[in-house]
């Protein structure tokens, strides 16, 4: 895409209203903007229909819950909002972020109980997350910064404020020609990339990192289920820096990276395989059923 994402034609729901793109403004003196009091869902819509739409709604209400904050409207009005924007917009295939933040308010201090819950839904049409690393396969840094633990973040949450070390990762990876970074978690073993999860593959077996310090997410949950239907073993488990050598296939999950075949982080390499493929096709094809 060239130019700005702020410069696009169409149409933004802020609270309940559609307004022209260029008018979706909020004030500087947003609590969101100084404390990172911002909770967000990333959805695809294929052929018109969001891939497990009320699931990402409810999630979204769920992060806004960790984060002290209670959204003011129902799953129902969320999917609603949702559709409205994208119809608004003419889109049938598009990415879907919806938006919460504390808004400008009375406080302007670190607490913002007196400060308005603020949604918005933005659609537009974004495609492969990772260009052409669909076929041939990713190429992951390994990142510097660790996912933190349970009791530093709400790593259940999907939160701006956990994106700070996750955007910081990803320029050092981009620095480097890499498309995204590999982190691992605070203990050391291997967490998932910045905005997606991961999964490994050695002798027909499947290992993933257990989710117990970063989002278990809905993509990783249904490549579960795919896997699982195919009596396919799947190890959800620690896994140690120094196994990356054995592993033989590797790709990543997300709602924006779909499933995405992974070819290198850092100095291990990996083979674009037959059941990388597999999950990744039949992940396609799933998504528009
Ligand atoms: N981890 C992080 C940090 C993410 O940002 C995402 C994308 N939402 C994921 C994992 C994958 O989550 P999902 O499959 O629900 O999109």
């Amino acid at each position: 895409m060239a130019g700005s994402y702020a410069e696009l034609d169409g149409k933004i729901w802020i609270d309940g209203t559609l307004v022209d793109w260029k008018d979706a403004n909020v004030h500087l003196l947003t609590h969101a903007m100084h404390y990172a009091s911002a909770v967000f869902e990333g959805e695809r819509a294929y052929s018109g229909k969001i891939f497990e739409s009320r699931r990402h709604s409810k999630r979204l209400i769920a992060s806004g819950r960790a984060l002290d904050m209670e959204i003011p409207y129902s799953i129902d009005e969320i999917e609603a909002a949702k559709y409205e924007t994208m119809k608004a917009n003419g889109l049938d295939d598009a990415y879907v972020r919806v938006l919460a933040w504390r808004g400008a308010g009375e406080d302007m201090g670190v607490s913002s109980a007196r400060n308005p819950v603020r949604m918005a839904v933005a659609t537009w049409a974004w495609g492969n997350y990772y260009g052409d690393a669909k076929m041939k396969g990713a190429k992951l840094d390994i990142a510097r910064w660790k996912r933190p633990s349970p009791e530093t973040a709400p790593y259940t949450a999907k939160a701006a404020g956990l994106y700070m070390i996750c955007t910081m990762s990803k320029h050092a990876a981009e620095a480097k020609g890499c498309s995204d970074a590999m982190m691992f978690d605070y203990r050391g073993y291997v967490a998932e990339a910045t905005g997606a999860n991961i999964f490994f593959v050695k002798n027909g077996e499947v290992h993933t990192p257990d989710p117990d310090c970063f989002l278990n997410g809905i993509t990783r949950q249904t490549v579960l289920g795919m896997l699982r239907d195919r009596g396919i073993k799947v190890h959800e488990r620690h896994i140690m820096p120094e196994e990356l050598e054995g592993f033989e296939q590797c790709w990543l999950t997300g709602t924006a990276a779909e499933v995405t075949p992974v070819g290198q982080i850092g100095d291990y390499n990996f083979e674009v395989g037959e059941l990388t493929r597999d999950i990744a096709e039949s992940y396609e094809k799933l998504v528009r059923t």
